[in-house]
C-alpha cells in the first residue's frame, strides 16, 4: 500500500523532529562524526586577549559532546563567531578561546584546524587518540560559508562518516556547514540541543497547558508581529512590556511623552487589542512605568501611575504596581512565554521589570508550571536575573527561535529530514 503525502500526518503537519535522525540512532564507535555547533559566544577584550563573557551556549553544546566521546567518535566539531569580513578580522575572531575552554570542560585535547576548508582534518582524524578532538576555525573564515557554498560542503563530506546538527541558533540561516553539507551526507541528524529546543518551543504551538500567558517585550512591535499573529489562537492573556508598550499605548489615544514609539504600527496595535479582546481573551498594558528625562543621559528617575506616559519623558522599564500585577497573572498560568525585555534591562535602574519577570517565571516552575524564555535579549536579561536555572527552558536560539514559533522552516532541520515531506513514505 502506497500512502499519500497527506496522509498520516506528513503533508502540512510534517515538522518538528518528524523524519529527523538523532545522534542516538547511529553507531559512533570508530567513526568520523562532524559536529556543527553554535559557539557564536560574546567576547570582551582585544585581539590576542579574548575573554568570553557568557559561556552559555559553549555549556549547551557539552551533552552532545560527552555522548559523541563516550561513543568513541572521532570528533570534528565548526561553528561560527561574529561576522568576520576580511583576514584582518581573524584575530578577532578566532575560535581560540573557545577551544581552550572546551577543553577544560571536556577534560580533553581540543585541536584548532587554522583552515576551516582544508584537508587537514583528514590526517589529523587518521592518528586522533581518544582524548582528542578537532575544532575547524571560525568557518565564517572561508567566505563559501554564509554563501551556502559546494566547494567548502564537499570538502567536509570527503572526511565525514555522520554528520550531526547541534546549532540550533544557526539553523535558520541556509550556509554551507548547516544546508549543503548535510545534503551530502546519508547519515544525518540532530543531537541533544536541538532536540530540546525543537520539543520546548514546538510544545508551545502544540496544546499547551492552559492558561497560556506570554509575555511580549523589548523594542518593536513590528519584530514581534509575526510571533504574535501565528499564537494569538493559543494564549489566554498578553502581558505587554518594553518600549513595545508604548506603541500600544498611543494607539489607545494615551500620552506616552518621549517613549519610542512606532507610529507605523499604531493601527496594527489598535486592531490586535480588538482582536484579543473580541476573543475573550486579556491584554495587559503597563498601569504605572519608570521613567526618565533623556534616554541617552537619565539624570532624573522617577515612577509615575497610571497607563500614559507625561510630555516630555520616556519610558524605560515597567513600574511597581505593573511588576506586581504581572507576578500575578504569570503565577496562575500553566504555560508561560516570555520574549522581549520589559525594559532597558542592560542598565541597572530599568533592569526591575525584567527581573521581576524572571522571577515569576522561576516561581511558576517551582510549582509545576512550564516556563520559555525565548530571544537573544530576553535569554540574557534572564540569565542576568539569576533566576534562569529555575526555567524549564531558555532557548539557546535567538533569531532561530523566534523564526522557528512564527513557524518558518529552518533550513538546518529541512536539510536533515532522511524522509522528504514530498515523498510518499511507502509500507
Ligand atoms: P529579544 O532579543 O529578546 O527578542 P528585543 O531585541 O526585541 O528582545 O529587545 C531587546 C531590547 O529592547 C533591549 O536592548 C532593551 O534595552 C530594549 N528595550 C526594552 N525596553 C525598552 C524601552 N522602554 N525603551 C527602549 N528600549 C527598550
Ligand atoms: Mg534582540
Amino acid at each position: 500500500m502506497i500512502q499519500t503525502a497527506s496522509g498520516a500526518g506528513f503533508g502540512k503537519t510534517f515538522s518538528g523532529l518528524q523524519g529527523i535522525k538523532s545522534i542516538e540512532d547511529f553507531d559512533l564507535k570508530g567513526n568520523r562524526v562532524f559536529i556543527r555547533l553554535d559557539l557564536n559566544v560574546p567576547m570582551s577584550g582585544e585581539a590576542g586577549a579574548l575573554v568570553i563573557t557568557d559561556e552559555t551556549r559553549i555549556r549547551a553544546a557539552l551533552p552532545t559532546l560527552r555522548y559523541a566521546l563516550e561513543k568513541g567518535a572521532k570528533v570534528v566539531i565548526a561553528s561560527h563567531l561574529g561576522r568576520p569580513e576580511s583576514d584582518e578580522d581573524r584575530s578577532k575572531f578566532t575560535l581560540e578561546p573557545v577551544a581552550l575552554r572546551l577543553g577544560e570542560l571536556l577534560n580533553c585535547e581540543v585541536i584548532l584546524v587554522e583552515e576551516p576548508n582544508s584537508d587537514a582534518p583528514k590526517a589529523l582524524l587518521a592518528g586522533l587518540k581518544p582524548n582528542q578532538l578537532l575544532l575547524l576555525e571560525n568557518v565564517r573564515f572561508d567566505k563559501g560559508e554564509t554563501k551556502n557554498a559546494a566547494e567548502l560542503a564537499n570538502t567536509i563530506a570527503s572526511y565525514t562518516d555522520i554528520y550531526i546538527n547541534d546549532a540550533f541558533g544557526a539553523s535558520h540561516r541556509a550556509h554551507s556547514t548547516i544546508d549543503a553539507l548535510p545534503r551530502l551526507i546519508a547519515k544525518r541528524g540532530c543531537g541533544f540541543l536541538i532536540k530540546k529546543e525543537v520539543e520546548a518551543l514546538g510544545g508551545l504551538l502544540a496544546g499547551p497547558a492552559k492558561p497560556f500567558v506570554a509575555i511580549m517585550g523589548g523594542s518593536k512591535v513590528s519584530d514581534k508581529i509575526k510571533i504574535i499573529e501565528k499564537m494569538i489562537e493559543g494564549i489566554d492573556t498578553f502581558l505587554i512590556g518594553g518600549a513595545m508598550a508604548y506603541t500600544f499605548i498611543a494607539a489607545k489615544g494615551l500620552g506616552v511623552g518621549k517613549s519610542r514609539v512606532e507610529k507605523d504600527r499604531l493601527a496594527f496595535a489598535k486592531e490586535l487589542i480588538e482582536r484579543i479582546e473580541a476573543r475573550g481573551k486579556k491584554i495587559l498594558l503597563p498601569v504605572d512605568h519608570v521613567v526618565a528625562d533623556d534616554f541617552l543621559a537619565p539624570s532624573k528617575i522617577e515612577i509615575v501611575l497610571g497607563d500614559s506616559i507625561p510630555e516630555g519623558k520616556v519610558g524605560l522599564d515597567i513600574g511597581p504596581k505593573t511588576r506586581a500585577m504581572y507576578r500575578e497573572e504569570i503565577l496562575r498560568a500553566k504555560t508561560v512565554f516570555w520574549n522581549g525585555p520589559m525594559g532597558v534591562f542592560e542598565r541597572q535602574e530599568f533592569a526591575n521589570g525584567s527581573f521581576a519577570v524572571a522571577e515569576a517565571l522561576a516561581g511558576l516552575t517551582e510549582k509545576g508550571g512550564v516556563s520559555i524564555v525565548g530571544g537573544g535579549d530576553s535569554a540574557a536579561a534572564a540569565e542576568a536575573s539569576g533566576f534562569a536555572a529555575k526555567m524549564t527552558h531558555i532557548s539557546t536560539g535567538g533569531g532561530a527561535s523566534l523564526e522557528y514559533l512564527e513557524g518558518a522552516k529552518l533550513p538546518g532541520l529541512e536539510a536533515l529530514r532522511t524522509v522528504r515531506e514530498s515523498a510518499a513514505p511507502s509500507l
